[in-house]
């Protein structure tokens, strides 16, 4: 079997042969046999630097040694209990040492429950229903946030089956715009503004100078939760995420990717007074079979005590010396734009700069699919979509790099003939 043939099989037991949009790409997209490293080698025997890094979760790299053995002991003890361990408070209290709104902790199994109970969970402290969303940024794939959302959305119609009494709640603003949230401040009574700090799934868009701070003012003065979606950016900017990284503490965070260590995990935190309204301290609902499972604490716990500020310095360095190689070749080769920060990037074949979902939207996603492709003929996996972000790992090293921006740069220029 090869990876043409399993996809074929596959689109006749899964919708459109895969288990979430964007794995779909064109012609077909490569199965997977391994990862190790920064290296992913797909069943048909090519293998891939990676930059798509399973979209952000796995800040060691494939297969780190010391993940891979705490979840094997775990599992030797059982993969799940319904009961309590101390993995879970091990975590929790890890988190609350490093993300400066976090007091208290509840892990959920994704990004998505991480959002949607946040927005709850806000919508009950402040007795308020309409949120504040941003156009392109994407929070997951439930009711309240699938209005004009980033990530596969991007490029599909809005998705059906969604009521309207559910998402006229949802008041849409224009991201590194402070016009848009003082109307929508004015004319709505906003239970919380919920914002991922670093646009992460419309490509990579950096907040303005004073952005997040304008936020985090206009939201304390009227009563308004600010809610930083760090699903992306938790533990992948510095230890306290994007928070920490741009000193502006929001209410409440929602976390996931980098925290479960590459197993399913989702958690919200924030001030002890809103959190301890969930139940069964509180009577916000939130409730799940698998959250806080002693297979993604032992495997987040594992991840994490690699991560403190040294290992962000080095991380964040190895960015700068990958996405200033790439500025270079962009400028000189006169084809795309390099949008990043920290170790996340993109680039777009735009004019002139991104800053909100209109400038990337104006991408020109036919070059991007063909720099896609011929990346992936070179060996170099990224997100096959212009309107996700390319992240580096740890296991990336400097020669590894060197290696990318020659291969980078052999396929702008192809695109420039
Ligand atoms: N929030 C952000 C910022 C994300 O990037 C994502 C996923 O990419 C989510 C929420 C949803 O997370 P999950 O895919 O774990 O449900």
């Amino acid at each position: 079997m090869n990876s043409k043939k399993l996809f074929e099989e596959a689109k006749k037991f899964m919708p459109g042969g895969v288990n979430s949009p964007v794995r779909a790409f064109e012609p077909y997209p490569f199965f997977v046999e391994r990862g190790r490293g920064c290296f992913i080698y797909d069943i048909d025997g090519n293998s891939y630097i990676d930059y798509c890094l399973a979209y952000g979760p796995l800040i060691l790299g494939h297969a780190h040694p010391s993940v891979v053995a705490a979840v094997y002991k775990q599992a030797e003890k059982g993969t799940t209990y319904g009961t309590p361990t101390e993995k879970e408070l091990k975590l929790a209290k890890f988190v609350v040492d490093k993300v400066p709104c976090a007091e208290m902790v509840r892990f959920v199994n994704s990004g998505t429950e991480a959002t949607m109970s946040a927005i709850r969970l806000a919508r009950a402290f402040t007795g308020k229903e309409k949120i504040v969303k941003f156009e392109g940024a994407y929070h997951g794939a439930h009711d309240y946030v699938l209005v004009k959302p980033g990530s596969g959305a991007t490029t599909l119609p809005d998705s059906v089956g969604i009521p309207k009494e559910t998402t006229k709640n949802t008041i849409l603003c224009t991201y590194n715009d402070e016009e848009s949230v003082i109307n929508a401040i004015e004319n709505h009574d906003v239970a919380a503004v919920l914002v991922e700090p670093v646009m992460g799934n419309i490509g990579c868009i950096k907040p303005k100078k004073g952005y997040l701070k304008f936020l985090r003012k206009i939201t304390k003065e009227n009563d308004i939760l600010l809610i930083f979606d760090e699903v992306i950016t938790g533990f992948r900017l510095a230890e306290g995420g994007a928070q920490e990284y741009y000193g502006v503490t929001p209410d409440l965070v929602t976390l996931g990717k980098v925290l479960g260590g590459g197993l399913p995990i989702g958690a919200l935190a924030g001030k002890k007074e809103i959190m301890e309204n969930i139940a069964p301290s509180g009577d916000v609902y939130q409730a799940g079979t698998f959250n806080g499972n002693p297979m993604t604490m032992s495997a987040g716990l594992a991840t994490l005590k690699h991560l403190d500020k040294k290992f962000y310095k080095e991380l964040n360095k190895k960015g700068k010396y990958l996405t200033e190689g790439i500025n270079d070749i962009v400028e000189d080769v006169g084809i795309g734009y390099l949008s990043s920060v920290g170790s996340m990037f993109q680039i777009y074949f735009t004019e002139g700069k991104v800053l909100n979902h209109e400038d990337a939207k104006k991408s020109n996603v036919k070059v991007f699919n063909k720099y896609f492709k011929t990346l992936l003929k070179e060996g170099v996996f990224v997100p096959p979509s212009q309107f996700e972000c390319c992240f580096i790992s740890d296991a990336h090293d400097y020669k590894i790099l060197d290696n990318t921006l020659e291969k980078i740069e052999t396929s702008l220029k192809k695109l420039k003939n």
